[in-house]
Order: C-alpha cells, then sequence, then structure tokens
C-alpha cells in the first residue's frame, strides 16, 4: 500500500499511517511480499528485543500507568485540519431550545422584498449552489468539522509504545459515515457507503490468534482492528424502504478478504459486532420530503413508516405496551402472578413483538457488543412541536438486541475484557432501554440551505413569496444574509440493557 502515490486522506488510518516515515519500511521491503496479507508487525514485534524505556518518565514510575494511558490516548486522537472548513454565519448553538431571534441591526442587508418563487423542481433545489457539498452541505456541523487530522506519530517512537497503543486508534475514532448521500466532505473513498468502506480499507488487518490459542491454530484477524465507534449521518430512506441498509444487514458483508478467512455466513457479520457504540444523525434534509415541509414521520416498528395516521397508531401501541408493562410491575410488587388472560401477561420487556419482521429498528440486534444507540434528532424551528412528540415518544422505544450468552468464540475473542459481566452461562434477553436519561438539545442557526420550498407561514399551495406574509418576510431577510431557520437537536441515547423476566 505504501508509496503508491495516492492522495492522503486524513481520515483513513492506514493510508495515512502509510504516509508516514516509517522506521519499519525497510524492514518491510526487505523481508515480504507487498501482497502479503498474513504479515502482522504486532507478533513481528513481539519476537523482538523490546526496551524496557527504563529511563523514561512513562516507564520508570514516574507517571502513574493510567496517566500514562490518557496521554497516549491524548496524544492520538485526531483533531480538525487547519484548513477545515468554517461556517460563514454565527450559528450561534445554544444547549437548549429557547428561541434567538436574528436582531435587524445584525443583518447589515435590507432588501426591498421581491416576489421570489418557492416552486422550483426538486433538482433545482437541490442543485442550488448552497446545497453542494463544497458549501458544507449538509455535513459541516456544530459537531462536525471536516477534515479532521489522526495522529499517528505516537506509534513510531518505539516497539515497546507501539505495541501498547497501536490499537488505540481505531478504538476510539468515530467514524463517520454518510450513507450513500454522496456528500463526503472527506473527498475519500467509500465513506459514503460503511460496507465498502471497511471492505476495501479496514478489511486488512493482519490474521492474529485467538486469545489463548496457540500457534498453528486457525487464524482470526485481529479483533482489536475493529471500529467500535460509528456515526452515520444518514438519510430515512437510507435506514428504511429505499435501501434498508440497517435492516438488511447482509448487505453489509460482502468482505472477500473476511470471507477468505471465516469459512461460513456465522462469522461474516463480525465487522459490525465488535461495534461499541452507534450513533445516528437524522438531520433535518434527512426527513422524507423535507423539501416540501411535510410532516414528520418515522417508527422503528416498521421498515418504513406510511403516514402520520400509521405513526400516530404505532405511538398507541407503545402506550399500550407502557401500560401493560406498568400493570406487571404492579402485580410483582404485591406477589401477584399474572394469570393467562391478563393482558399483561405476554408483555415483552424488549418491545419485539412491536417490530415488523424487516423493521430498521431490530437491525442493532446484529451488533452483538452494542452498549449504546445514540439518535440525533433534527428539524427546523416550525417543526419544533412535531419534534416534540416524536421524542416524548422515542424514548420509550426499546430496541431488543442478540441474546446474550456464555461467551463463544466470537465473543470470547470481541467483548471488552472477553466477558460479559455477570454473565451466568445462560441465554438472556438484552435491549436497548433510554429510560430515565434526560434527553440532550441543541440549537443552531442553519445557513440558507435549510430551507425547505414552501414558505411554513403561508396557507398550503403557495408559488410565490408574499409581501402580506411575515414568514415570506423574515425569510427573505434572513436569505439576503445568507441564513436559514433556526435548527433543532434532540440528541436520545440507549444502553444496553439485560431484561428481568
Ligand atoms: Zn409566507
Amino acid at each position: 500500500m505504501a508509496g503508491t502515490g495516492h492522495p492522503m486522506s486524513m481520515s483513513m488510518p492506514n493510508r495515512a499511517m502509510s504516509m508516514l516515515p516509517n522506521p519499519f519500511s525497510s524492514f518491510s521491503r526487505q523481508h515480504r511480499q507487498a501482497d502479503d496479507k498474513t504479515f502482522n508487525l504486532c507478533e513481528h514485534l513481539e519476537t523482538q528485543p523490546i526496551d524496557p524505556q527504563a529511563t523514561s518518565p512513562f516507564y520508570n514510575g514516574r507517571i502513574p500507568a493510567e496517566i500514562r494511558t490518557l496521554i497516549f490516548q491524548y496524544a492520538l486522537t485526531g483533531s480538525p485540519a487547519p484548513h477545515a472548513k468554517q461556517f460563514t454565519h454565527d450559528p450561534h448553538v445554544r444547549y437548549d431550545h429557547e428561541p434567538v431571534p436574528v436582531l435587524d441591526d445584525l443583518l447589515p442587508i435590507s432588501q426591498p422584498f421581491r416576489k421570489t418563487s418557492y416552486l422550483v423542481t426538486e433538482r433545482g433545489f437541490h442543485n442550488d449552489e448552497c446545497r453542494q457539498v463544497g458549501e458544507g452541505f449538509d455535513w459541516l456541523r456544530p459537531d462536525n468539522t471536516r477534515p479532521v487530522v489522526d495522529h499517528y506519530n505516537l506509534l513510531l517512537t518505539c516497539r515497546r509504545v507501539y505495541l501498547e497503543t497501536h490499537s488505540l486508534p481505531l478504538q476510539q475514532k468515530e467514524f463517520v459515515f454518510y450513507c450513500i448521500r454522496g456528500n463526503d466532505p472527506d473527498a475519500a473513498y467509500y465513506t459514503g457507503d460503511p460496507q465498502s468502506y471497511l471492505a476495501q480499507r479496514l478489511s486488512r488487518p493482519a490474521p492474529g490468534i485467538l486469545p489463548g490459542g496457540q500457534p498453528g491454530e486457525p487464524r482470526k484477524q485481529q479483533r482489536d482492528l475493529y471500529p467500535r465507534q460509528v456515526r452515520l449521518l444518514t438519510q430515512q430512506y437510507w435506514l428504511e424502504d429505499t435501501h434498508h441498509y440497517l435492516q438488511n444487514s447482509t448487505s453489509w458483508h460482502r468482505y472477500p478478504y473476511f470471507m477468505a478467512d471465516d469459512a461460513g455466513m456465522s462469522n461474516s457479520k463480525m465487522w459490525w459486532a465488535p461495534l461499541r457504540h452507534l450513533r445516528i444523525t437524522l438531520r433535518r434534509s434527512d426527513w422524507w420530503d423535507w423539501e416540501r415541509n411535510r410532516a414528520l414521520k418515522i417508527s422503528p416498528y416498521r421498515r418504513s413508516v406510511r403516514d402520520q395516521a400509521q405513526m400516530a397508531l404505532d405511538m398507541g401501541r407503545t402506550m399500550a405496551w407502557s401500560e401493560m408493562m406498568a400493570e406487571r410491575r404492579r402485580k410483582r410488587a404485591v406477589g401477584e402472578v399474572a394469570q393467562p388472560d391478563d393482558s399483561c401477561a405476554g408483555v415483552q420487556e424488549d418491545q419485539l413483538g412491536l417490530f415488523e419482521p424487516d423493521s430498521w429498528g431490530l437491525a442493532f440486534r446484529e451488533m452483538t457488543n452494542l452498549r449504546t444507540l445514540t439518535i440525533d434528532f433534527e428539524t427546523a424551528e416550525d417543526k419544533k412541536g412535531e419534534m416534540d412528540k416524536i421524542v416524548e415518544w422515542a424514548v420509550m422505544w426499546r430496541f431488543p438486541l442478540a441474546p446474550g450468552h456464555k461467551p463463544s468464540e466470537l465473543s470470547t475473542a470481541t467483548a471488552e475484557g472477553g466477558k460479559d459481566a455477570g454473565d451466568t452461562g445462560e441465554q438472556y434477553k438484552r435491549y436497548l432501554c433510554a429510560g430515565g436519561r434526560p434527553v440532550e438539545k441543541m440549537s443552531w442557526r442553519g445557513n440558507k440551505a435549510y430551507w425547505s420550498m414552501r414558505c411554513t407561514t403561508c396557507p398550503k399551495g403557495q408559488r410565490e413569496a408574499n409581501a402580506a406574509c411575515p414568514g415570506c418576510r423574515e425569510r427573505q431577510r434572513l436569505t439576503d444574509n445568507g441564513l436559514g431557520p433556526r435548527l433543532y437537536v434532540w440528541t436520545v441515547k440507549w444502553t444496553a440493557m439485560r431484561a428481568d423476566e
């Protein structure tokens, strides 16, 4: 891989690493073929003499090991590049949902009202200059600045440090995927599509031997070289119906190298098995028909929810489930046993019965080591009430997970510390639950790209801006200054729980 002349992308650990002056490269050239996929630098170094670095304060006891770890983690943490994209306006970020009016005296441009047309084609809308990748659409956010520079120089200092820290960059990095939309600010290969990225960029960790394994036993790929944290900036269609990537996990693991190393499909989901933390960000522009400012709709219980009526039906199902759970808790508290004809007798703590078989909310079962799921729900100010209702409902969602069980070969190799705490050897139900945690709130001012094709104040069906409408006038005043609506984000975090039924 090294020296093939590809432009370097700082978001790609393997590639970026290959561009650094590599003290091991002379060894590499002499002792292995370029296509030797079995070479394992760690294994190699472990067979070499290792200087204990007894004169270094990191290793002679002056700096405690916990502090050393923190310093090393910090040294290997990415940071925004000097040329990272900046906002051209003040996004005025707040960590609450208080309204922030834009005062007249902050807006230098004041033009006479114009009869601009709202009725453009969707293509024209998306071809607008303000909605191009280079303008930051739709990836530049208060919490997503690109590019990020990864720092690997610490790995080059000595063998002892390398062996101690080589897996940290992958383990502590949050990998961001834009999921087919093609708006990848890193201009990197494949990050639009997790499947291809993992196959093409991260699928060649050197094979290692399973923990406790003896040389000569079947070799598996190094488990510590898989991503642990992933963020998906994804349109709803990617989650749901059109591509249903999340739900259809078979489309996630077409990995030629992988299949060559691991016989059988049972292990082919391992790229996602080590994932600990998944974050899904549904931006203002990710919701169905945001261009036409249609009402928001989502339901984890379906492959794709048809309309608001169907969403309301699903909300009702969650409420009914909640009442049955409360009834069961009440019975248990007073020592009553639910009878088969009680409504609460068959209630499932993980809500499994509420999900259609191919709903996107069941996809997390494939991620057998998932600890947390975070979803950001974002919309514009005029839809704040709609989203409030959705988020009130979302905190009640539970996502079934694969059952916990006695560590198998796979989970031994991938679970932190080798085992799940409290493992009894029996199977037990697990699910993701947001219960009790407050919803985090954030708000910021988007640029003019975040206006929909409709005025939200005018009666429906208007074709052009109307001077008599305060919404139209305000929108034009902001747009003339490059500004868009204020955007509100609700962040809900679910944590893996063990069912007590
Ligand atoms: Zn209007």
